[in-house]
């Protein structure tokens, strides 16, 4: 994945990618990720990227020409067909995990533009394939935003996370949440690791764990399993699990 994050501040930004997994995968190249302040595109002395609002009222405005001129420059010449343009918003779409697949497989060069104050001018909208949102609430900037959707969208790249810790059986992967995990010791303050899972036997742990995974979808997202593949013996596991 080939990113450019636009942004006034660029700390917050490099401090959530500069880390363990996303940090492997930048030093492996499958992650290319480069931070541009967009206060380097402002003109003037005081190097100003805001404004206050036509029409009035509270707060600043991220003036249009130093992110326009941001976005060029990180599209490289010919306007933005190279490269997919990302606006966080709260008003895009939610993200979500098959949007994650999507991103982790999308060839083109990412550009996520991070907005602040009270938003940005809003013709900045016209230079955006798309606007993304992190979900129904207000952040104060799009840093934390852009860093979430760009490390959910890396961990599914091929080789970014090793074998032991595949994202294949994660949430969401098989259209259901996962299944409940355990580590040493096997009994805490009275609590014990599934008996199953101390079995040693193959088959029964893979039944449990499918098991489980079924009931934590059941109880807490039943709105997913309507969108999972179902094999058979899922169909009679949550026959079990709706007869205990
Ligand atoms: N006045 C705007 C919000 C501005 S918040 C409105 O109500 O629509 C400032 C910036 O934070 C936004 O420009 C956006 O880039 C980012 N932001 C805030 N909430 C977000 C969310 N849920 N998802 C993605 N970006 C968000």
């Amino acid at each position: 994945m080939n990113c450019e994050v636009l942004t006034l501040f660029p700390g917050i930004v490099e401090a959530a990618v500069g880390d363990s997994i996303l940090k492997r995968a930048r030093e492996k190249g499958l992650l290319n990720i480069k931070i541009t302040d967009i206060r380097s595109f402002t003109k003037g002395k005081h190097k100003t990227a805001d404004d206050v609002p036509f029409g009035g009222g509270p707060g600043m405005v991220m003036k249009p020409e130093p992110v326009f001129e941001a976005v060029e420059a990180a599209a490289g010449g010919d306007g933005n067909k190279a490269a997919r343009v990302i606006l966080m918003s709260p008003q895009g779409p939610a993200f979500s995990h098959a949007k994650a697949v999507e991103l982790s497989r999308e060839t083109r060069k990412l550009i996520f533009i991070c907005g602040r104050y009270e938003g940005i001018d809003e013709r900045v909208r016209t230079l955006a394939d798309e606007e993304l949102s992190l979900g129904d609430f207000v952040l104060s900037g799009g840093e934390l935003a852009a860093a979430a959707v760009i490390e959910a969208s890396t961990r599914l790249i091929p080789g970014v996370l090793g074998d032991d810790e595949s994202a294949g059986q994660d949430s969401f992967c098989e259209g259901l949440l996962d299944y409940p995990h355990y580590t040493r010791p096997a009994e805490y303050r009275g609590m014990k690791v599934p008996e199953a899972l101390l079995s040693g036997n193959h088959a029964e742990i893979r039944r449990w764990r499918r098991k489980e995974a079924l009931r934590a979808t059941m109880q807490k997202r039943p709105d997913l399993l309507e969108g999972a593949a179902l094999t058979d013996e899922d169909r009679r596991l949550i026959e079990e699990l709706e007869n205990e």
